[in-house]
Formats: structure tokens, sequence, C-alpha cells
């Protein structure tokens, strides 16, 4: 294995998941400078280097050794990893961390008028897709038999242009798929943004640098969905409130020497907090109710 004092992390240069990879190494407090032809960053605070690129490229740059890391999507990891096994028997490329975000499935979408009842409907279908080796794998795993049609884009579109009757494509919202009436059908992947390696065995410099890398990664992802609830509530509504609270919220209540009836209760909150909850809580006794976002913890 080549030695190397840096690490070099392969992200994608523009799209869908460009700009939160950015944040997060940001919020890992990484600061980079970028060349003038915006296609590297030099890190300035940490031994850690970014290569800005296509994400369909980032696999084979960490196969290939040119990076150690990459921000990618599990789709394409996936794909290109079970390519990898098909040409050559084996794939060194592993998801080291999920990252959060570019959340979307790969699912099979059929037209809108035809019920859906199982993968033994693509039975002698053509399908156009992007990731051919991850429909293959689950039309194998489903014991069927379909045409697989390769298309390197706008897959949606397939079924008007007559090449395809049904699609295996990427869905977030959906919204795409309808505008082409179809509907989605069987999840073949669920999908987010991922950390990707081959071989993190390192014995130079790179070691510690990726220690570091990953235990900031770490300790962002674990307060990322965390909240602070802050409310004012009477002493007589504390246990009601208490019970409204959700589930893992840690809690402490405050009081005052001044007016023992009045409290004031923070809670620490793992999950995304929406306005039903906070309307349990208001139900339960609770005011001036404030969600504040929490951005380091040191337990
Ligand atoms: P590039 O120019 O880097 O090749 P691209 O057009 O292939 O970009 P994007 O559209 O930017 O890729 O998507 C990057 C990743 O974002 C996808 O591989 C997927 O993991 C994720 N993603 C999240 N939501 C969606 C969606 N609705 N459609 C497509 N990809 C999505
Ligand atoms: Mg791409």
């Amino acid at each position: 294995m080549k030695t190397r004092d840096r690490l070099r992390i392969a992200v994608q240069k523009s799209g869908r998941l460009a700009d939160a990879s950015q944040q997060l190494l940001a919020q890992c407090g990484f600061r980079f400078r970028q060349s003038r032809d915006k296609l590297f960053c030099f890190g300035e605070t940490h031994a850690v280097d970014l290569l800005l690129v296509r994400d369909d490229d980032i696999p084979g740059l960490i196969a290939e050794g040119t990076c150690d890391l990459g921000f990618v999507g599990r789709n394409v990891l996936a794909e290109q990893r079970l390519a990898q096994v098909a040409e050559a028997g084996s794939s060194a490329l592993c998801e080291v961390r999920a990252l959060g975000f570019g959340g979307c499935r790969l699912a099979i979408a059929v037209p809108q008028e035809e019920p859906w009842v199982g993968p033994e409907q693509l039975q002698g279908r053509k399908i156009a897709t992007s990731y051919p080796a991850l429909l293959a794998n689950y039309l194998r795993e489903n014991r069927v038999q379909a045409d697989i049609v390769v298309l390197s884009g706008s897959v949606e579109i397939a079924p008007k242009l007559g090449k395809a009757e049904v699609i295996c494509d990427l869905v977030s919202s959906g919204a795409t798929l309808a505008a082409n009436q179809l509907k989605e059908t069987a999840v073949i992947l669920k999908s987010e943004a991922v950390l990707a390696a081959a071989d993190l065995d390192f014995v130079d410099e790179r070691a510690p640098v990726l220690d570091l890398l990953l235990r900031r990664l770490d300790g962002v992802m674990a307060v990322r969905e965390t909240k602070l609830l802050l409310m004012q509530l009477a002493r007589a509504d504390l246990s009601e409130v208490k019970l409204a609270l959700p589930k893992d919220a840690m809690a402490s209540v405050l009081s005052s020497d001044e007016d023992r009836d009045e409290l004031c209760l923070q809670a620490v909150v793992r999950s995304a907090l929406d306005w039903a909850e906070l309307e349990r809580l208001k139900g339960a006794g609770a005011r001036n109710l404030m969600v504040l976002p929490v951005e380091r913890m040191l337990a």
C-alpha cells in the first residue's frame, strides 16, 4: 500500500450532495482553500484534502487508491461494489458511516393504472434503470427474469419513449414519478450519503487524521437531530407535562425561590420535534415553548 502523509477525500463537485458534504466537514472543524480550477481543496486546519469530482467517479477513485475516502450516495457505492464483484470476484469498497443526508430510495415504478401485486409481475418485462447491478440482484433474489435496459439518465421518461414499461430509479418526494404517470412500488435500496472507503489500515500519518475525522463525524452525527426544549409551567401541571414529553427526553426542572409554583423545564430531545408534539405539551399545561438547536454536547 502506498504511504501518504495527508488524507484525501473525494466529494461531489456539484449536485445534490455537494453542499451538505462540505458543510459536514466544516461542522467537524475542517477548513479548506480551494484551488483556482475548483477541483482540489487543500486542508488548512488538518492534513485532509478534498478532490471535487462527479459522484459516479468516487468509488473508482477509492478502489484505485487515488482517494482514501469519499462522500457518496449508498446507491452509487452499492452499484459499483456489485459491478466490481461481478467483474473481479471481490471488492474492497465498504461503507464506513451513514451520514444522514441525501436520503432517497431506489424503487421500482410501474404505470399508475397498473395494480402492483409483487415482483413476479416484472417477469419478462423491460425495466429501464441506471442501476443494473442492484436491479439484477433484486430480480435474482425474487427469482424473476426481466430485460434490463441501461440508461445513464432521465430514466423516468423511458416508458413515454417506449424504451421500457417499468423503471427502477431513485425517488425522494415522488413528484417526478407522478409527473410521468408512474407510481412507486417495491423499494430495492434505502439510500443516503455515506462515507465510503476501501482500506483503512493506514500505517502512515493518515491514521491519526482518520481517527480524528471519524471521532468528530460521530460527535456531529450524535447531536444532529438533538434539540433543547425550553418551557414554563405551573408546578401543578408538572406530571402531565412530563408524560407528554417524547420518550427519549432527558428533562430537568428549574424553579426560582421567588415563585415556587412557577417552573421552567428544559429537556434534551434526540429526535426532531414536530408541531403536534409541541401542541400536546401545550395541552398538558406548558407555556412559552422554545425549541433550540444543539451544536455540541460533551457528556
Ligand atoms: P454528478 O454530476 O456528480 O454525476 P448526479 O447528477 O449523478 O451528479 P445528483 O443528482 O447530484 O447526481 O445526485 C447525487 C446523489 O443524491 C444520488 O446518487 C443520491 O444518492 C442522492 N439523491 C437524493 N435524492 C435524490 C433524488 N430525488 N434523485 C436522485 N438522487 C437523489
Ligand atoms: Mg452522477
